[in-house]
């Protein structure tokens, strides 16, 4: 039989929240282990300057907070391990995660699992994914030099890829479905003034056309009703993050599912549980009003103290 490896505090999910999280466990004494699929970081390393963290100025590139996030939860003694958690159970007291490598056990986990890109829906999205078609302009934007972009949207994510972009090439067209951004308005008023980019409110995406690569996009005005056909080299599709919460489907305790809210984002109280004992969450896969690096950062330190407290009160080591 496959051997069982044990820890107090299993993470899943090596992004702002879950790297924080492994380091104030692990600096707390905590048996700690992290899985993260890609690389550690998260999102963190799509970033291009990190410039809303207080004290990292000048700000610092994703890719470098990431590096040093990890590096610091590992100088405490936080194993990281890149794998694909493939399931969640709860026995008794115990947690297992289940990955390719093996199983693990702890009593406390934290779900730090993020948030992936929520896709348009239209057609030719699929079909030219990887072919023109994007969610990540620091992964894919340099594919695109000095050619046309589209990005679509009207949040941070889009102002800020665009700006991206805009440096890459001076043919970037934001297409947004209303009339003024839902960014902050230091980012969509850079985007709005800057000479690479332009704008077009009020159309959707109704279809993206091409050959071997993306050639158009079929633009429909909200108010006219018109059509048009749009020529583009790449399409960067940022409309909002769908939560990740699929390990969710193999939690019960006594009965019990942790809860999730309408939008579909796991419910916690102020210490970061989950209706389900021992299970703490953080980051943007949790139900909150702001999902930044920092707030990520936040939850994650608020969970290791709480599986802490947790895991002592289990054992019967109770000093507060
Ligand atoms: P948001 O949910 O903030 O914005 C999504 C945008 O996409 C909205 O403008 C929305 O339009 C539009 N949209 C949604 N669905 C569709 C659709 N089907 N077709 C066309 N347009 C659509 O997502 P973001 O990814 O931008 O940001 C996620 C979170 O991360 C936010 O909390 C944001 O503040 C944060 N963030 C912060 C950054 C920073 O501080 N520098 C950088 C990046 C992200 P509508 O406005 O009409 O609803």
């Amino acid at each position: 039989m496959e051997q069982q490896q044990h820890y107090d505090y299993i993470i899943i999910g090596g992004g702002a929240a879950g790297l924080t999280s492994a380091l104030y466990a692990a600096r707390s004494g905590l048996k700690t282990l992290v899985f993260e699929e890609a690389l550690a970081g998260g999102q963190a390393q799509n970033i291009l300057e990190l410039e809303n963290y207080p004290a990292l100025f000048p700000p610092l590139k994703g890719s470098e907070f990431s590096a040093q996030m990890e590096n610091q939860a590992k100088s405490f003694g936080a194993e990281i391990r890149q794998n694909t958690v493939q399931s969640l159970k709860k026995t008794g007291d115990d947690f297992s995660v289940t990955t390719g490598a093996g199983v693990c056990i702890a009593p406390a986990v934290l779900l730090a699992s993020g948030a992936s890109p929520r896709h348009l829906g239209v057609p030719g999205e699929t079909e030219f994914a990887g072919r023109g078609v994007s969610y990540c302009a620091t992964c894919d934007g340099p594919f695109f030099r000095k050619k046309r972009v589209a990005v679509i949207g009207g949040g941070n994510s889009a102002c800020d890829e665009a700006l991206y972009l805009a440096a890459l090439t001076e043919n970037v067209t934001i297409i947004h479905r209303k009339n003024s951004f839902r960014a902050a308005k230091s980012s969509a008023d850079r985007a709005l003034n800057h000479p690479n980019i332009t704008v077009q409110f009020d159309a959707i995406v109704t279809a993206i056309q091409g050959g071997a690569k993306v050639e158009s996009l079929t633009l429909e005005n909200r108010k006219t009703g018109g059509k048009t056909l749009f020529p583009v080299d790449g399409v960067f599709i940022f409309i909002g993050q769908n939560p990740r919460t699929e390990l969710l489907a193999g939690i019960h305790d006594r009965g019990r599912a942790a809860e999730i809210d309408n939008a579909g984002y796991i419910v916690t109280g102020e210490n970061m549980e989950t209706s389900v004992p021992g299970l703490y969450c953080a980051g943007d896969v949790r139900a909150k009003s702001l999902r930044q690096v920092i707030t990520a950062a936040s939850d994650g330190a608020i969970a290791a103290h709480s599986a802490g407290n947790y895991i002592r009160e289990l054992r019967g080591h109770v000093y507060r």
